[in-house]
Order: structure tokens, then C-alpha cells, then sequence
């Protein structure tokens, strides 16, 4: 564990006398209590708008082969008008709602009823039984980790169907895609909106547990730190990784069946994005223990942010790449080809050394080695809400030294590989890498804002250490 909890009473009446003048920036680890206008502004729109974004982008791609451009001219110059293209848009299926709840039931149960066995033989492997960070209220919370065993077994009896009894076709996905939109969206909605009376009336840990105040941001970003069903179902570690990141992969191998379909070859562009984003996503799942602390898991509440991002946000606007290549099947030069994937490779080396390296030195509490010598670090400290004293350290060598969040940098190279990947004529896959900065950047200013909150003066003197966010010597 990165942080150990002081034990001695003596120190804990000296910080409980204390607490008072640190009370403000206490209460506010984990998420603003007070909400400000910008961000009523931005929850707002977000909510009205996000739907409409994944919507628009994918009619896009169905009715104006992808082009972002030409929806909005025709309406603009009335050749156009909106019912038209809602008349033409599929609507929710049968056939969609059958696959997409057999779909999430078939996950719940790899979810809660198998055990982890993959650690049992795979050597590294981190699986089974883990911990999670201390939460705002003090609690350390325990996850089964069989994320890696879910996505094996997953793709197993995906290519077994498809491929050998042919139960389905393997372009099922692509082929039933905006009914299956709309059964995500339900989903994402009654999930958050379930959250939320579940915050209000029947929370896990009420002492984890933050009210605003603010109908809205509330629905957005989450009441219940945790929420869990019984001991084991926890929503943020189930909708965060399943059913939107064992899919993605399916996604991306559906298109590429669609591509085969459609022009009898699959194209290099097509291959690279799967490997590339396969690849992201098995890193996903082998380091599922360490996810544990992430951002995602540690801070952030589970509200409609998380609830629906994860259930329509992810699968359908992370996946713009492949959608895109059915309808355009670029054929890549080899050279290029060849660019993209050593950028695509250097952005994951970076994204996982980074990772890796404060994994490593939060596990061993900084007995370690980071590039052959012992890491450098900065000792802080920071109290629970209760007003006892954890201690911690913050990394100032390694990539950790370079610059404050190098991790991003390294998952912005890796993510502008997958839109290259595309070619230049249209900008619908360049989405990608346009949402990744904004999110990233986002995430660096809000994370650090929680950081100076929980460690105050000691944050400082981190940011003094390593001046930079993201690139050394530019922001
Ligand atoms: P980090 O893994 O960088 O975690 C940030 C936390 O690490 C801080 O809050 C702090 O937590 C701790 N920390 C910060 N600096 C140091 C240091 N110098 N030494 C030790 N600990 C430190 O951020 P995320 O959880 O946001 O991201 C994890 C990965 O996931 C990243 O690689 C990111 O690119 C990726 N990601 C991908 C997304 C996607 O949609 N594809 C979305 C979000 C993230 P503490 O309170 O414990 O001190």
C-alpha cells in the first residue's frame, strides 16, 4: 500500500488540534463540495449534449459515410431537415435488446460468479483478491479481480461462435450497431439514475458518501464513492471495465469481419488499429489490480459520468477508428504503416513504464529500483476525514521526474497512432485525439487540484521539484 496510517494516539491528538485550520481543504479531497459555475455549466451541457455528440457522430457515419460535415449542410441549406434523418436512423430492435441483455448478463456473471484462476498460472499475473486505496473516509475495499479471465473467455467462445458452430455472424456487432446504441444508453441511464437513489436511500459507506447540494452535478459525478450490491458487485470496477472494455475489442474485430465482407480483404490500417487498441486493452486487463489506483477508482464518485460514459460514451466513440475503416478502407503505404506503429509502441512503452514505475514505488513504499538506482521522492502526509494521519510519497525521479503526468503524454502518442492510422481526408477519427487532450489536460488541472488539497504544503514542493505536466520544458 502507498500509504501507511499512522497508529500512534499521541500523533493523532497532535493533527486531530490541528485539523481545524486545514478544515476547508480537508473537506474538499475527493471532489468540490461547493460547485462553481463553470462546472454547473459544463455538467450541464454535458448532459444535455453527450448523447446527442455519440449520436451525431455515428448517424454520421451511417448516413454521410462518415463525413461530420455534410449532416450539417444539409440541414443548414434546408436540403434537409431533421425528421429526415431521425426517419432514417434504425430504431431500437428485438433482436438488439435480446443480444445487448444477454450481453451484460453473460458479463455480470464472469463478473461475480468465476473466481479468479488466471493468477494461479500465469506468472506476474496480479488476479484474485485485491485492495484498493484508502478512501476519503478511511475504508480500504476489497475487489476480486478476474477482469483478464472475463475478456479471455469472452473472446473464446466469440471466435468459437463466429467462426466455428456460426451461431452468429462475426459482423453482428457492427451489423446491429445504433439499435444496440439505444439498449446502451437505457442501460447507461438507469444505471446512474439507480446510483443515485442508491446514494440517497441506500449507500455502501455513508461516510463516503458526498452531497453537493446540486441536483445535477450530483447526477453527474456521482453520490456513493463505492456502490456495491452485496459484497463482491462493485459498479465503478464493473461498468469502468465491463461491458465497455471487454468489447471494445469485439467491436474492433467486428468491423474488421465488415471490412471482409464488404471488400474481401482486410486493410493494413484496419489491422493496426486493432492491434494497437487490443493491445491498450489487455494492458487494461493484465494490470487490473493496478487500476485499482487510478484515478477512476480512488476519486471519482460513480454518477452519470461514469454510469453512462462507460456504457455509451466508450464503446462508441473510442471505437470511431474501425467504424470509420468499413467505410473507408485506407490502405496504408508501408512506410507509414511502419510509422504509426513504432509511434503506437513508443506511446504504450511510455503510457506502462510510467504506470509501472509508481506502481512499484507505491507497492515497495519506494524500496525499489527506478532505472537502475533508488527512486527520489518527496514524503508528504494527509489526514482522512475523519482526522487521522496517513503518510505517502510522490515520485521526483524516473519518468515521474520528466514531467508530472508523463503517463498521459505516453497515452496521447499511442491514441494520435490510432488516428493516423486513418489517413488525412476526413476528421471524424481525429475525434479521438482531440477528446483524449482535452480529457487528459482536464484530468492533469483536477487531479492536481485534489492533490494540493490532500497534501498541501507538501504538494508544493512537489510541483517545485517537477515543474511540468506533460512535455518537459513546454506545459
Ligand atoms: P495517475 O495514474 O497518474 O494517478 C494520479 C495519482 O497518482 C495522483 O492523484 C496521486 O494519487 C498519485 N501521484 C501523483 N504523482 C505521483 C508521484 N510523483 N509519485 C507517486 N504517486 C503520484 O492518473 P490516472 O488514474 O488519471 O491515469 C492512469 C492511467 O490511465 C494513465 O496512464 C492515463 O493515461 C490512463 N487513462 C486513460 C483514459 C482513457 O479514457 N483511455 C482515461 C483516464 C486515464 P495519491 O492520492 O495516491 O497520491
Amino acid at each position: 500500500m502507498g500509504a501507511q496510517q499512522e497508529k500512534k494516539p499521541s500523533e493523532e491528538r497532535k493533527h486531530k488540534s490541528t485539523q481545524n485550520n486545514t478544515q476547508t481543504s480537508q473537506v474538499q479531497w475527493g471532489r468540490a463540495w461547493e460547485v462553481d459555475w463553470f462546472s454547473l455549466a459544463s455538467v450541464l451541457f454535458l448532459l444535455m449534449f453527450a448523447p446527442l455528440i455519440v449520436y451525431y457522430f455515428i448517424m454520421s457515419c451511417d448516413q454521410y459515410q462518415c463525413s461530420l460535415m455534410n449532416p450539417l449542410i444539409d440541414l443548414l441549406t434546408g436540403n434537409k431537415h431533421l425528421s429526415d434523418i431521425w426517419n432514417k436512423t434504425p430504431m431500437l430492435t428485438y433482436k438488439a435488446a435480446g443480444i445487448y441483455a444477454l450481453w451484460v448478463t453473460f458479463q455480470v456473471v464472469l463478473y461475480i460468479c468465476l473466481p479468479d484462476f488466471c493468477h494461479k498460472f500465469l506468472p506476474r499475473y496480479v488476479g484474485g483478491v485485491q485492495e484498493g486505496a484508502v478512501t476519503p473516509a478511511g475504508i480500504v475495499n476489497k475487489y476480486e479481480i478476474n477482469g483478464l479471465q472475463a475478456w479471455i473467455f469472452t473472446h473464446v467462445l466469440w471466435f468459437a461462435n463466429a467462426y466455428y458452430f456460426h451461431y452468429f455472424s462475426p459482423t453482428i456487432i457492427f451489423d446491429n450497431w445504433i439499435p444496440l446504441m439505444w439498449c446502451a444508453n437505457i442501460l447507461g441511464y438507469a444505471v446512474s439514475t439507480f446510483a443515485m437513489i442508491k446514494g440517497y436511500f441506500f449507500p455502501t459507506n455513508p461516510k463516503d458518501c458526498k452531497f453537493t447540494g446540486n441536483f445535477f452535478y450530483d447526477y453527474m459525478m456521482g453520490i456513493e464513492f463505492n456502490p456495491r450490491i452485496g459484497k463482491w458487485f462493485d459498479f465503478k470496477l464493473f461498468f469502468n471495465g465491463r461491458p465497455g472494455i471487454v468489447a471494445w475489442t469485439l467491436i474492433n474485430l467486428s468491423y474488421a469481419a465488415k471490412q471482409q465482407e464488404l471488400y474481401g480483404q482486410v486493410t493494413n490500417s484496419m489491422i493496426l488499429v486493432n492491434v494497437l487498441q487490443g493491445i491498450y486493452v489487455l494492458d487494461f486487463f493484465w494490470n487490473e489490480a493496478w487500476y485499482l489506483k487510478t484515478i477512476d477508482i480512488c476519486h471519482d464518485h460513480f454518477g452519470w459520468y461514469l454510469g453512462w460514459g462507460d456504457c455509451v460514451w466508450l464503446p462508441y466513440l473510442y471505437t470511431l477508428q474501425g467504424l470509420y475503416l468499413v467505410y473507408h478502407p485506407v490502405q496504408l503505404g508501408t512506410a507509414n504503416a511502419i510509422g504509426i506503429l513504432i509511434l503506437g509502441f513508443i506511446g504504450y512503452y511510455i503510457f506502462r513504464m510510467t504506470n509501472h514505475q509508481k506502481d512499484l514505488f507505491r507497492r515497495t513504499n519506494g524500496n525499489c529500483k527506478i532505472w537502475g538506482k533508488k527512486p527520489e521522492y518527496i514524503e508528504c502526509s494527509y489526514m482522512s476525514v475523519e482526522g487521522t494521519k496517513y503518510y505517502s510519497k510522490l515520485m521526483t525521479s524516473g519518468f515521474w521526474g520528466w514531467a508530472r503526468h508523463f503517463n498521459y503524454t505516453g497515452d496521447l502518442m499511442g491514441s494520435l497512432a490510432y488516428c493516423l492510422a486513418c489517413g488525412f481526408e476526413y476528421i471524424l477519427p481525429y475525434f479521438y485525439i482531440v477528446y483524449m487532450t482535452i480529457l487528459l489536460t482536464h484530468r492533469c488541472i483536477r487531479d492536481e487540484h485534489r492533490c494540493l488539497s490532500k497534501y498541501g504544503r507538501d504538494w508544493k514542493r512537489y510541483t517545485a521539484a517537477v515543474p511540468y505536466r506533460l512535455l518537459p520544458g513546454v506545459f
